[in-house]
């Protein structure tokens, strides 16, 4: 059976890069466990007048490069292990996007659904207060993730500033606009998803107006990468799914209907004149581009091999398993990594926190300039080292490639900072 502990996938990923590039032992060890993990009980008295803990926790996996940064998860199934994983893969985002920022993350086990506002507050207020002394613009930036939105990130600063005693905008990032929000975050990560798929288009000689695009998943990231495909290259979405299904339709999908009836019955499972699918048989479509926006561990090497895309635009966080990666890499699919494909997201988060301290702030078209040259960098310098590797005589994948240049660029500040 394959792994699938989200902490044990890192590691091997790490390991796996390490191998092929010959890091330095010491840096190999430094890099294989977070730096900083702290575990906090957070009592929050209920609406039954009864106090119930919760229980939180914050890591910074490597702050080699600059602050840790990393999102707040709220989840009724959060682990300790998931939230190491995720901040070891906020260090590689960091990294290959070359933004100033080390690697962080954070969580807490509860259900947000089961909570009133009054008590979600007051988790988010009781939240920050246990790990006020971990956090801060030049310690660690958290950031919304899975269950938290800019409204929790508003209420985040409010208590920041109120421990410090001074108005701290930088402290907390994705907020909304009237706390020093930055135009374009919104629909950050799908844009930069986009100018990821222009690139890999270019280079793989796809013509993305004529493109046939399915799309996994209808939230905050899919629902805008379906918006801005159309918008921006007059792609034809052919499928796309929530957790109830998928919906598919050989003309193209219409995005006014399916927002509509998700707005009116809950599920884009409500659209009418589409053909009906499972969310496995999405994924096995035959397109020019497969976007998986949904959850992690979708395609294994269980159905790796009937996965028939000429690109694969990982917009969710760790969609493909390793064990599905070689056959992919083998299938001649051209596979984008996550890291690369949503650093939109983290790349925008830092244009706000450098608005937040120069207090000076950008129009929307600056915003998109800068995450367009940013992420394309990054792209190419992707497609670099494999072709390095390549006149070397070893095949390397994408991800390989972007884990790579990201290891590479923590273990030389480290060496450099004589931390080995
Ligand atoms: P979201 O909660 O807004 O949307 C998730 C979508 O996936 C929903 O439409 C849900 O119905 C669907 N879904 C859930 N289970 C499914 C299943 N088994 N099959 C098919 N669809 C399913 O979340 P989001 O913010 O859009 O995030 C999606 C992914 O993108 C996550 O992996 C997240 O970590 C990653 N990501 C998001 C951002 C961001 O800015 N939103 C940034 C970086 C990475």
């Amino acid at each position: 059976m394959e792994e699938l502990n989200p902490f044990k996938i890192t590691q091997q990923q790490l390991k796996k890069a390490a191998d092929i590039m010959n890091l330095d032992k010491e840096a190999y060890e430094i890099l294989s466990e977070p730096m900083r993990t702290l575990t906090v009980s957070i009592p929050i008295k209920m609406r039954d007048g009864k106090t119930k803990v919760f229980k939180g926790f914050r890591v910074h996996y490597n702050t080699a490069r600059g602050p840790a940064k990393g999102g707040i998860r709220f989840h009724p199934e959060e682990t300790i292990d998931t939230v190491k994983a995720l901040s070891a893969w906020m260090t590689w985002k960091s990294a290959l996007a070359n933004i100033p920022y080390g690697g962080g993350k954070g969580g807490v086990i509860c259900n947000p659904k089961e909570l009133n506002d009054t008590e979600l507050e007051n988790l988010c207020r009781g939240y920050i207060r246990a790990i006020g002394d971990f956090i801060g613009p030049k310690v660690d930036i958290p950031a919304p993730d899975v269950y938290t939105t800019p409204q929790e990130m508003a209420w985040m600063m409010d208590e920041y500033s109120n421990l410090v005693g001074h108005n701290e905008f930088g402290a907390i990032t994705g907020k909304p606009l009237e706390v020093g929000g930055s135009e374009g975050r919104f629909d950050s990560t799908a844009m930069g998803g986009m100018y990821v798929l222009r690139e890999a288009a270019k280079l793989k000689k796809i013509n993305l107006k004529k493109a046939r695009i399915a799309i996994q998943g209808f939230g905050n990231a899919g629902n805008f990468a379906f918006d801005l495909s159309k918008k921006l290259f007059g792609s034809n979405i052919v499928a796309i799914s929530d957790s109830s299904g998928a919906v598919y339709s050989e003309k193209g999908l219409d995005y006014q209907k399916l927002k509509k009836a998700k707005e009116e019955t809950g599920s884009i499972d409500g659209c009418k004149g589409v053909e009906k699918l499972t969310n496995e048989e999405l994924l096995e479509l035959d397109v020019d581009v497969l976007i998986p926006a949904a959850i992690e561990n979708q395609i294994t090497e269980k159905n790796a091999d009937k996965i028939n895309t000429k690109i694969l635009l990982e917009l969710a966080n760790g969609p493909v398993t390793p064990g599905a990666d070689d056959i992919l890499f083998n299938k001649g699919i051209f596979d984008l990594p996550d890291f690369l494909v949503n650093s939109g997201g983290v790349i925008v988060s830092y244009f706000e926190w450098v608005q937040n301290i120069q207090s000076f702030y950008w129009t929307q078209e600056d915003v998109y300039k800068r995450l367009d040259s940013i992420i394309t960098t990054s792209f190419k310098d992707v497609i670099k080292t494999q072709m390095e590797y390549k006149s070397n005589n070893k095949k390397i994948s994408p991800r390989m490639a972007a884990y790579i240049i990201a290891i590479k660029r923590v273990a030389d500040t480290m060496k450099v900072r004589g931390w080995y």
